[in-house]
Parts: structure tokens; C-alpha cells; sequence
């Protein structure tokens, strides 16, 4: 699929996008006399097959309000903006703000903030811009952060309906991940309780300019409505499952009864263990959400 394959009905059918592809984004750069900051993670796309597959998987339509992280110099946004019925669009870099206001000048529902992503209060934007319902989220993000603004946003409880995010090849597989694989660990446990994954692409480094080091991936994160499994302390299932992959070699005993976040002693672990009907010598790799939760409700139990 290329850009004009797209052919999205917008402005009586007319496709207003002009980014996409390298000699337009050279020439806007070259134009603003734009220099690339390393520290913001910059490294845009200049793939329309790939512009494409990220809206597509994010599910954007009609009546759709987006919140974009990151519109460097605005190549995705003007896609959402032909899609969606309102695009805001968050960019820490002040020097790309011009370049947005002149690659942006042909949409009338897009609004851009400059700042940090993480110094927003996105429940408020999702109260301001869509009466308080789930909203989208799409970004091609930052990698020196993805974790934390991924984190951040399900665990504020934001009312979201997916994240469709541009993030490392590896992080994408660590999101996804199963008990007792390679790339298993606390963040695709966090992941998967607040979300269902859904790997919409491979990307290669030759869509970005400049190429980074490393493969990428898009995936699709579909805000969970209710946890995929009971658990009376959230916030005590998490230390555990911090801890147990801390020390991702240690039995699941040790790593637990090692960590300065929780107050167990070995004993006293390995009775929950053994209660819990789990080997003395697992490790942690090998369990899954619910195993971790049920854990969790009985250390609750032997603390009360
Ligand atoms: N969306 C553009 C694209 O696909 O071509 C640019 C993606 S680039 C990987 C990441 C963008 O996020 C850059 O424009 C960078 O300046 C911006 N950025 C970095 N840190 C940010 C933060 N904390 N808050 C908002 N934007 C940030």
C-alpha cells in the first residue's frame, strides 16, 4: 500500500498529506534549517506503507478524538487529521513548533501543545476534548521514554480505548511475551493487566530518518474494561512481580524475600509459596498474572 493507495475522503475526497516520504522530509528540515536533537529520541518516519499500517491498526475513524505524542514534524499527524475528527498533538521541541504550524496549516481539527508529554494531565484533556469517554492514543515515541509515558498512562487510569505506539522491536516483543519465554518480565505482566497486545508491524530502520540503531515495531494496546484477573492489592502484586524479576535468577523465595519493597521474610515466603501449591525452587519467570495475584491476596492474608 503507498500513499495514494490510502485514499482517504477527506476535504470532498482530496488527500491533503504531503510528508511521507524522504525527499519531502528532507526539504522541510533543509526549510526550517532544523537540526536533530538525540536527547528527544527524533527519528521520523518517511515510510507511507508504514503511515498507513499505524492508523489502520489504531482503529482511527470519523468520529475519533487522537491524542498524538511526539508529531515531530507533523508526517503521522496529517494522516490522523484526514482520518480522525481531532488530533492533539503534544511536542516537547519548541524548534519543531514553526515546522508544525506550516505542515499543519491545511487542517482545521488539529491543535498542537508544546511540552512534555509526561508533565500533562491527560485525563483532563480526555475530559476537555472527548466529554470524558476513552480516547486513542498514536505515536511513533520517543525511545529514551516509551516505558514511562506507556506506564504512566494506564497507570493514572486514564480513560483510554487503545495505545497504538511506535516502540523498539524488543520492547514490542517484551510487551507481548508469555511465562517461561526469553523476553518475559515485569513489563509485559504490567502490560497485559491493563491491556491486550497486538503486534500490527515490523519496521525496519530504513523508515526512519534519521535510522536507528535498532528494529522497530508497532503495536496496538487495547485498554483493557475490567482486569483480566481478580486481586485485592494491585499495588502489592506489582512489588512482587518487581521483585521477582529484579532478580530474575534467584527462586521466586529469595528474589522475594531479598527486596527492600516488601517486608517478608524467607520463612515466611516460602509458606505462601508452598500454600500457593508452587515448586520451592520456582522462579518467577514462570508464572502468569494470575499466579502473581493469587500470591498477592495471600501475602494480604498472612499480614492481617
Ligand atoms: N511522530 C514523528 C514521526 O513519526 O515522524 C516523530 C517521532 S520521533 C521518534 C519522537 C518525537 O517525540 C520527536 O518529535 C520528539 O521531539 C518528541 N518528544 C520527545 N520527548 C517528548 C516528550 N517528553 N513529550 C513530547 N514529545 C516528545
Amino acid at each position: 500500500m503507498n500513499g495514494k493507495a490510502l485514499a482517504w475522503c477527506v476535504n470532498g475526497g482530496k488527500r491533503l498529506a504531503t510528508l511521507g516520504n524522504p525527499q519531502e522530509t528532507i526539504q522541510i528540515l533543509q526549510k526550517h534549517d532544523f537540526h536533530f536533537q538525540k536527547k528527544f529520541g527524533q527519528n521520523f518516519l518517511v515510510d507511507t506503507h508504514v503511515l498507513g499500517k499505524i492508523v489502520e491498526a489504531a482503529e482511527v475513524g470519523e468520529n475519533d478524538f487522537i491524542l498524538e505524542i511526539g508529531p515531530g514534524i507533523g508526517t503521522m499527524t496529517q494522516y490522523l487529521c484526514e482520518r480522525a475528527k481531532k488530533v492533539l498533538a503534544v511536542e516537547i521541541d519548541k524548534n519543531l513548533i514553526p515546522v508544525l504550524k506550516e505542515t499543519l496549516s491545511p487542517y482545521s481539527n488539529v491543535e498542537i501543545i508544546q511540552g512534555d508529554i509526561l508533565r500533562q494531565d491527560i485525563a483532563e484533556i480526555a475530559k476537555k476534548y472527548n466529554g470524558g469517554k476513552p480516547i486513542k492514543v498514536v505515536a511513533n515515541l520517543p525511545y529514551y521514554i516509551t516505558t514511562p509515558i506507556i506506564m504512566s498512562l494506564f497507570e493514572s487510569r486514564v480513560p483510554l480505548e487503545n495505545v497504538t505506539v511506535m516502540v523498539q522491536k524488543e520492547v514490542a516483543d517484551r510487551m507481548k511475551a508469555k511465562p517461561g519465554t526469553k523476553d518475559y518480565g515485569a513489563l509485559s505482566l504490567a502490560v497485559q493487566y491493563y491491556a491486550e497486545p497486538y503486534l500490527a508491524a515490523n519496521v525496519p530502520p530504513n523508515c526512519f530518518i534519521p535510522r536507528p540503531r535498532v528494529g522497530s515495531a508497532v503495536i496496538r494496546l487495547t485498554a483493557r474494561t475490567e482486569p483480566p484477573v481478580p486481586v485485592q492489592d494491585e499495588r502489592l502484586m506489582f512489588r512482587l512481580i518487581r521483585a521477582s524479576f529484579n532478580q530474575r535468577r534467584k527462586t521466586l523465595q529469595n528474589a522475594i524475600a531479598n527486596s527492600s519493597e516488601l517486608p517478608y521474610s524467607k520463612e515466611e515466603t516460602g509458606q505462601v509459596i508452598q500454600e500457593a501449591g508452587l515448586s520451592p525452587s520456582v522462579r518467577g519467570e514462570k508464572l502468569g498474572l494470575a499466579e502473581f495475584a493469587a500470591l498477592a491476596d495471600r501475602f494480604l492474608q498472612c499480614g492481617e
